[in-house]
């Protein structure tokens, strides 16, 4: 039987799992990548832990369905017990976010790097690859460390987010092989907002529900951890949003962020329990009610006292009449989303109406497969976008193994 030759363009997390995978079925791999060394971004994901999957309901946004059957294709399960297999025991957290165990991002590298190594798979770093054409019967693809040919090409460039990590815009690969591309955006980045109202607060950093709100009608809403900055605000659950604002904004929807503070008031359990999103009016009423209450048992002014200190200092000189109000929903205009350099994901990219969920091979282009984040497919914080990529590096890499020999 012939050994398929299997070229991999990109070797962040799904052009390393579709190496690994096919190398394993038999394949010839070559893994060609434009930076120094692969897996540059895997380090730090998860803030140094590499948040690789979640087990619970998918979400995803661009094309949800072409996920979602993606996922059906390779469930997290079988995601996990690849990863088992090359020797890293993970773990989910209570809310269903998968780590290895070891909660080091290095390790998980670190096993694809020694599986790469055990496979004998040729590793071409320093190489961008330019140009992707069809030559009897395979491909060729044109890159800086000169030309490959192979029987089967997979494309996993990524997406524009990050640069430093080695994003860059390899969009046209695909484009002019006729692939549509959706205009990639920033997601999962901090929000920029007007200025004055955050004046004092940079550096704070305390739990709030965030509701965003376009034309005045709620759109998102987000609760966490969020830290103010100079220019905006940041932390996942703003990041979360940033995909919304991005709509409103182009919609010409006037964003407006409202940051409700009563978890840090201690009204967490209250207003994180809620199914639904976070509506200022209601929390305000409680909020009056739990102050009244405060009121009657604590001497001066308690509500001030209960707050971190930048954001007491700020309220000092509201009338406290004003206060319950302020705290439920504090007014942020949003001005735009942070730009590729700080986003965690590309909203937007190619559209998947062209590649097989099973197979992540072209529909008609035989022997191309695109894989990760460089489709039109992004998902929320979570562990969801390296799950994407892990669960079709890990088809691709299979099906371009086997392909012809079926
Ligand atoms: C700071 C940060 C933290 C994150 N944390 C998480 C997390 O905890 N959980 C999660 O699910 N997601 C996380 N993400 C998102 C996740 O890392 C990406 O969605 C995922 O890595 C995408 O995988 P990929 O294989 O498609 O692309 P990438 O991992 O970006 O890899 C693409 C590779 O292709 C190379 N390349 C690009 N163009 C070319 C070319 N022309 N020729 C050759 N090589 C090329 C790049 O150098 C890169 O190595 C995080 C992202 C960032 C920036």
């Amino acid at each position: 039987m012939k050994q398929n030759n299997v070229l991999i363009i990109g070797g962040g997390a799904s052009g390393l799992a579709a190496a690994i995978v096919a190398g394993r079925a038999g394949a010839r791999v070559t893994l060609l990548e434009r930076s120094d060394r692969v897996g540059k971004k895997l380090l730090a994901t998860g803030n140094g832990r590499c948040n690789l999957a979640n087990t619970g309901a998918p979400v995803y946004f661009g094309d949800a369905a072409f996920a979602r059957a993606v996922l059906a294709h390779m469930p997290v399960s079988q995601v996990l017990r690849f990863f088992e297999g090359i020797g890293l025991p993970t773990r989910p957290d209570a809310s269903g976010r998968v780590y290895p165990a070891c909660n080091q991002a290095a390790a998980v590298l670190d096993v694809l790097r020694a599986q790469l190594d055990a496979l004998g798979t040729r590793v071409v770093t320093q190489g961008e690859a330019r140009s992707l054409r069809p030559e009897n019967g395979g491909w060729r693809v044109s890159s800086s460390r000169g030309d490959f040919q192979a029987d089967q090409v997979i494309v996993c460039c990524g997406g524009l987010a990050a640069p430093k990590l080695g994003a860059a815009d390899a969009y046209p690969l695909l484009t002019d092989l006729g692939c549509k591309l959706l205009p990639p955006a920033p997601a999962l980045s901090p929000l920029e907002t007007e200025k004055a109202p955050l004046k004092g607060l940079s550096g704070l950093r305390l739990p709030a529900v965030l509701t965003l709100c376009g034309d005045g009608a709620p759109a998102a809403c987000a609760q966490g951890e969020v830290l103010f900055a100079d220019y905006g605000v940041s932390g996942v659950c703003a990041m979360q949003l940033a995909r919304d604002a991005c709509h409103l904004l182009r919609a010409g929807k006037k964003p407006v962020l409202y940051i409700d503070f009563s978890p840090a008031l201690g009204l967490g359990s209250y207003v994180m329990g809620r199914q639904s999103p976070a509506v200022p009016g209601e929390n305000r009423a409680t909020l009056k009610r739990w102050l009244d209450l405060r009121r009657q048992t604590l001497p001066g002014d308690p509500l001030l006292g209960a707050l971190p200190r930048l954001l007491r200092e700020k309220l000092q000189k509201t009338p406290p009449a004003e206060l319950p109000g302020l705290l439920c929903a504090y007014p942020l205009a949003v001005t735009g989303v942070r730009g590729f350099d700080q986003a965690q994901v590309t909203q937007g990219g190619i559209d998947t109406a062209c590649f097989d969920p099973a197979t992540m091979a072209h529909r008609r282009l035989s022997g191309l497969h695109a894989c990760g984040e460089i489709l039109n497919v992004d998902g929320d914080c979570g562990g969801f976008n390296l799950q994407f990529a892990f669960a079709t590096g890990l088809l691709a890499g299979g099906h371009a193994a086997r392909a012809g020999h079926q």
